[in-house]
Formats: structure tokens, sequence, C-alpha cells
């Protein structure tokens, strides 16, 4: 390489793509600089993402249940809400885990550099730490762990009543009305938690769903589970317009003469790669439309620079970027290592959770691909109904020419606890007897796999 070498690989971005690169890498001996722009390690996930949204998703799903306790004769009353406490809740939990991360970069010994990196050749990045000044740092090899950002709807006024989820996730205020746009997996975790706080929430999706990817049967179930939540679900709706008064956010739908006004307006309609502004073409490396494509060694079209997590390609979930931090850093460390898990799993933290993995019911009709499906309603399971869950649902779906899982999904709580056990089956080429004749322990929500696939088998369960 041209250029001074300060370490044998570079990681941009301390996300959990980028953390997870820097520490495999320091792992198997190579000397690693990891830079971030923000002041603590841990991304979007940690930061403003899949922990901060669990940790509130934590409360909201408990408030719930408690209030449905009543019908079984335990009342609590109305929640009271200190939203001091839950924010200071929420960051304790944050830091907690963002503090660790940056204890493990010591113990490994990977330099953690603050500031913003740039690409300013195939070997060289410069830093600027701030007030102007840069550092230029050369490397071996570089692992680049930009991650993503919301993506901003044009027709939104600039306002604090509109926010995006980073916004919504300070709790800046409990609104009486909320309005979400976007049915996807974030916009609908966010409603989760404003409704628990005693928030009316309308949601509009640009889709003819909400949840999109998911089969049918298990949305139905949660959408009759959260009719309570939302005082409307608009799908195949657009906004046009939205314009900020003294009383809220007017928003205007397309084909809707009457416009709405809400406290508080949330923008969940998708994430954007940050691959434009890294100088990525100066290194030589391909980027399209913010994204980096990648072989399944995580190379980017220049060998020695990879790409992982959001950066890389949907879908944007931690655990495949985390997945893909080992295999950049195995690789860019000599070792022979590649991408290919068969399945990445998906989970809506909801309440109820949703929780999908492999094929899916619709894709399978959709390529044509002849399977079979075998549901287990969740009201012939006992630990379902003692828990108050007897409307979820388990199903698995098998190939049908080779009887083995191809994909599965559940709805209900805990719903993304129990997924594994069908990701696993999935990439240890399963069949239903192997899941149906393993002995799942007695009850359990995750019997109800155990019993989709003895369904399947037309094994007629005896235990409730
Ligand atoms: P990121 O986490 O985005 O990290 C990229 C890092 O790079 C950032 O820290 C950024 O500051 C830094 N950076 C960018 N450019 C530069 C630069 N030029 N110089 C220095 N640093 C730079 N996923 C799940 O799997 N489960 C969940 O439950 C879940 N919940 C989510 C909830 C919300 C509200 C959101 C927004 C996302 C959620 N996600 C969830 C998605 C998950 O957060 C991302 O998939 C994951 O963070 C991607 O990791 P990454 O390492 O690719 O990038």
């Amino acid at each position: 390489p041209a250029g001074k070498t300060d370490c044998d690989v570079m990681v941009i971005g301390g996300g959990p793509g980028g953390y997870s690169a820097a520490f495999r890498a320091a792992d198997l001996g190579q000397r690693v600089i990891l830079v971030e722009r923000e002041p603590t390690l841990g991304g979007v996930c940690l930061n403003v993402g899949c922990i901060p949204s669990k940790a509130l998703l934590h409360v909201a799903a408990v408030t719930e249940e408690a209030q449905r306790l009543a019908d079984h004769g335990v009342s609590f009353g109305a929640p009271s809400i200190d939203l001091d406490k839950l924010r200071a809740f929420k960051g304790a939990t944050v830091r907690r885990l963002t503090d660790g991360l940056g204890q493990m970069a010591r113990l490994r010994k990977v330099e953690v550099v603050r500031g913003t990196a740039r690409f300013v050749g195939a070997n060289r990045i410069a830093v600027e730490t701030g007030e102007g000044a840069a550092r230029e740092i050369g490397f071996a090899s570089a692992i680049v762990a930009a991650g993503s950002s919301p993506v901003a709807l044009p027709m939104l006024p600039k306002d604090p009543r509109v926010v995006d989820s980073t916004g919504a996730l300070e709790l800046p205020f409990v609104p009486k009305r909320l309005l979400v746009i976007g049915g996807g997996i974030i916009g609908l975790e966010m409603a989760t938690v404003y409704s628990a706080l005693g928030a009316r929430v309308d949601v509009v999706e640009r889709l003819p769903h909400i949840l999109d990817g998911v089969d049918r049967d298990l949305v139905e179930v949660w959408t009759k589970r959260n009719a309570h939540r939302f005082d409307r679900i608009l799908t195949g709706a657009e906004v046009v317009a939205a314009e900020a008064g003294p009383d809220g956010i007017t928003v205007t739908l397309k084909d809707e003469p009457d416009p709405r006004t809400y406290d508080l307006v949330l923008q969940s309609a998708g994430r954007r790669p940050n691959g434009d502004g890294l100088g990525l073409v100066e290194a030589g490396v391909n980027v399209e439309r913010g994204f980096v494509p990648v072989d399944a060694q995580m190379r980017t079209n220049v060998p020695h620079i990879f790409a992982i997590g959001d950066l890389a390609g949907a879908p944007m979930l931690a655990h495949k970027a985390v997945h893909e931090g080992h295999v950049a850093a195995e690789v860019a460390a000599g070792h022979r290592a590649g991408f290919d898990a068969s399945v990445i799993p998906s989970v809506a933290y909801t309440d109820p959770e949703i929780a999908w993995v492999g094929l899916t019911e619709a894709q399978a009709a959709a390529q044509g691909r002849p399977v079979d499906v075998a549901r287990f309603p969740w009201g012939a399971s006992g630990r379902a109904i003692a828990n108050g869950a007897d409307y979820g649902l388990t199903k698995l779906i098998f190939d049908r020419e080779t009887q083995r899982v191809v994909g599965g999904a559940i709805v209900g709580p805990s719903a993304g606890d129990m997924l594994g056990e069908i990701g696993l089956a999935i990439e240890m080429g399963a069949d239903a007897a192997d899941i149906g004749r393993t002995i799942h322990p007695h009850p359990t929500l995750g019997e109800t796999i155990g019993m989709a696939a003895e369904v399947s088998l037309g094994i007629c369960t005896d235990l409730p």
C-alpha cells in the first residue's frame, strides 16, 4: 500500500457492524483503529435504535399487561407517567451498554478515534476531529460500517413537533394525537410506546398493507389485538401536505378532503444508507444510491476495502451487521470466511410481537414453490391460555418436496425470543420430525413450535 500504514484494519463507524468487526479483527491479532463521529460507540442500534426503543417497549408492554389484569381481578388504576424518570431509565440502559463497548475496545487495544472520516485515497483516510483539525491515517485494509439515517419527507415542515425515530425516542412530551407516517417495524414500535403512554395514534402507510413482507394471517392477529391502540390505520394512503400552526401540525392526505391536526408527527418512512460523503469515490469504491455493493466476503470492488451493515444493503438489522462485521474482519485477517447465512430473522417488538424468518407463504406463492404450511393457534396452548395470550399463532412452512422447514413466523408475546429455534432448524435443514420429535418444555410458549411441527406430522398433541 502507498504511504505510511498506521494500522492493519481501519474501521469506519462504531455501530454493531463496526464494533463487531473491530473487536474480531483485534482478537485475530490485527492492529485496529476505529473512527466514530459520535461521542459514544454503539451506533444507531445502541444509542438511538434497538436498545432505547426496547427499554420503552418493555415499559409499554408491562403497562398494558398490568391494565389487562383488571379482567382477572387485580387492578392497579390508571398509570401515572413521570417522563423524566422514564427518560432516565432509557438513558441508563443505553449508557450501560455503550460504556461497556468503550471498555471492550480498551481491553482489546482498539484505538478509538473520535471524528468524521473521509477517504483521501485507496489506503488513507482523513479524520475531522473538530475545529478544523484533521488527522490522516494510513491502513492496509478498511471496513466501512457507516450505517444509515432516517429519510426526511420533503412535504413535512421543519418543526420540533415533526420528529424522526431519534426525536421520538427522546420522549419530548406525550402528545394527545400522534400521526405515524410509515407502517413498518420502527413506526409501529414507536406507535406502541406512545399509545401506552396515553397518545391516540393514527398510522399512514403508502403500501397496500402495514408490515410489508409479513404474511397477512399474522398481521390480522396483530391488527385485531391492536385495534384499541389506533384511531385509524390508513393503508394505500399518502401525505401530500403538512403545515405547522399554533394547534399542531395539520396534515392533508391524498384523496381525503379534510386535513387533520396532530400534536406530534413521526416520520418513519424508511432509512437511507450513509454512503455519500465518505469520499468512497476517491478510494475507487463503487456506490449505488448510497449503498456499497459487496461480495460474499464483504469486499467492495476494491479488494482491501470492505463494507458491512446498513451501508451494504437490506435488511437493515443489527444482527446482520454484526455477522457481516465478523466475516469482513476474518477475511481482512487472511482467514477463509464468507457470508453464507441462509436466513436473517426479523422481529417487530410491538405488543404482541411479530417475528418471521425464511420464506413466507406469500413469497412461496409468488415463486410458485410448492410448500406445506402448519399452523398452531395458541388457543390450544395451555401456557398461552394461562398467560392471556390465546390469540397468538405459530406457523411453520415446509418445502413440499424435501419436507424441510424453509420458513416460520410467530405472533404473540416473546415471539422474537422464540424465533431462534426456527432459524436454527432452517440452517440445519431440519424437517417436521426433527422439530416435532424434539421434546419441548411444557408448558411454554416455545412448545407451540414443536406443536406446529406435530400438526404437520399429523400427530394430535395430547398436552394442552
Ligand atoms: P449504525 O448503527 O448506523 O452505525 C454507523 C456508525 O457510523 C454511526 O455511529 C455513525 O455515527 C458512524 N459514522 C457514519 N459516518 C461516519 C464517518 N464518516 N466517520 C465516522 N463515523 C461515521 N435492528 C435490529 O436488528 N433490531 C432492532 O430492534 C432494531 N430497532 C431499531 C429501532 C430504531 C428506532 C432504529 C432507527 C433502528 C433499529 N434497528 C434495529 C436497526 C439497527 O439500528 C441498524 O440495522 C444497525 O444499527 C446497523 O448497524 P451499522 O453498524 O450498519 O450502522
